[in-house]
């Protein structure tokens, strides 16, 4: 089977012929149709975080594929199941984080694309209970997404308190931020899109961002601060710069959830200013198989817009560099049909 590996952070991909793997008596084999490019996978390649994979290794943990062998302990799906292969691989199912509604916090979760091979390949291996199934009817090119960025971002505005009455600060039009801008929507509040592109400014406007904010011109803070001030920001930008802006933006008692990662990310927090304010500052990791399961549903019932374009895995390398230009729609997705 063909599979796009990393084999070294500072060489490009290879594509590579390996033999079809076998599941173990716990897992599933998907035969994956599309796998989105999600930034973390960028960053997985190049070796950008604190804790790095180990090449050689196969990205993607936004796979979506058909089930076509299971272990004889896999209970929940079966051959023909569509499922989706999600970033938390699998984890332990014990520990109170796995128990109490936040495996994703789980100290034992291994991750696809990361510390086990991911969706990157014609055929992917999965634990069964923690492949997510796609409802019936969902394009399996809008579902790969949705698998990443939708389950993140999706978690990332409920952990922001949007509400009708709120008003939330998405910052990144990308991936993550034109979905996290549909939630937000979906969640009553009134809406500021940030981006330094006029693509995603355009796009933003098209999703029916209330306010729209370019922050290659615009002082982020001082523009979010004459509407008020958000009551949530919701960081989705691989920059710094735009981490500040962000948690300047936030009005008194607000809170920034930070969701991007980039390489050496870091935040000056002013002490002072976030007592005085009562700020907030959170962290938000992925989404749970549960939430996922929500996102998939509001996608099947048509409440949310997928914006994305095909590519052949073949063309992976080219791939990351548009991504980094800032040159892609929304999200890109590997077409392995
Ligand atoms: P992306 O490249 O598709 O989107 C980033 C967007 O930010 C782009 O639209 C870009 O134009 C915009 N941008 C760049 N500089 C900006 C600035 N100064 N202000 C406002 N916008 C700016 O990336 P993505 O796939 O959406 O991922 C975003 C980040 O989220 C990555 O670091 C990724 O690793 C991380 N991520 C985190 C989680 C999590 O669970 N916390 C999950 C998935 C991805
Ligand atoms: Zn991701
Ligand atoms: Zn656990």
């Amino acid at each position: 089977m063909k599979a796009a590996v990393v084999q070294d952070f500072t060489a490009p991909l290879a594509i590579e012929d390996r033999p079809l793997p076998t599941p173990a008596p716990h897992q599933v084999r998907v035969h994956i149709e599309a796998c989105g490019l999600c930034h973390t996978d960028i960053h997985a390649a190049h070796g950008d975080w604190p804790v790095k994979p180990t090449p050689p290794f196969v990205p993607g943990h936004e796979g979506v594929g058909i089930i076509d062998a299971v272990g004889s302990q896999v209970r929940h799906v079966r051959v023909g199941d569509r499922v989706a292969i999600p970033w938390l691989a699998e984890a332990c199912g014990r520990c109170d984080h796995c128990v109490t509604g936040w495996e994703t916090l789980c100290l034992q979760q291994q991750n696809s694309g990361y510390s086990v091979d991911g969706g990157y390949a014609e055929y992917s291996l999965a634990h069964g209970d923690y492949v997510v199934p796609v409802p019936e009817g969902l394009n399996p090119l809008d579902a790969a997404p949705l698998a990443c960025a939708g389950v993140t971002t999706y978690k990332a505005v409920k952990v922001s308190g949007a509400r009708p009455g709120t008003r939330v600060l998405i910052s990144g039009v990308g991936g993550l931020g034109h979905l996290a801008l549909q939630y937000a929507r979906i969640a009553g509040a009134e809406t500021i899109a940030v981006d330094v592109t006029d693509e995603k400014l355009a796009l933003a406007r098209e999703l029916g961002a209330d306010h729209v904010i370019d922050a290659r011109i615009q002082d982020v803070a001082a523009e979010a601060q004459k509407l008020g001030g958000a009551d949530a920001a919701i960081s989705l930008a691989v920059s710094n710069a735009s981490f500040q802006a962000a948690y300047a933006a936030l009005r008194r008692g607000g809170t920034l959830v930070l969701v991007a990662l980039p390489a050496d990310g870091k935040l000056e927090l002013p002490v002072f200013d976030t007592v005085l304010n009562g700020t907030s500052v959170v962290g938000s990791i992925v989404g749970t198989r549960q939430d996922l399961a929500e996102v998939f549903q509001l996608h099947a019932l048509g409440r949310t817009r997928v914006i994305r374009e095909s590519r052949r895995l073949e063309d992976v390398n080219a791939c990351f560099e548009e991504v980094l230009a800032g040159k892609v729609s929304a999200r890109l997705v590997f077409d392995l049909r």
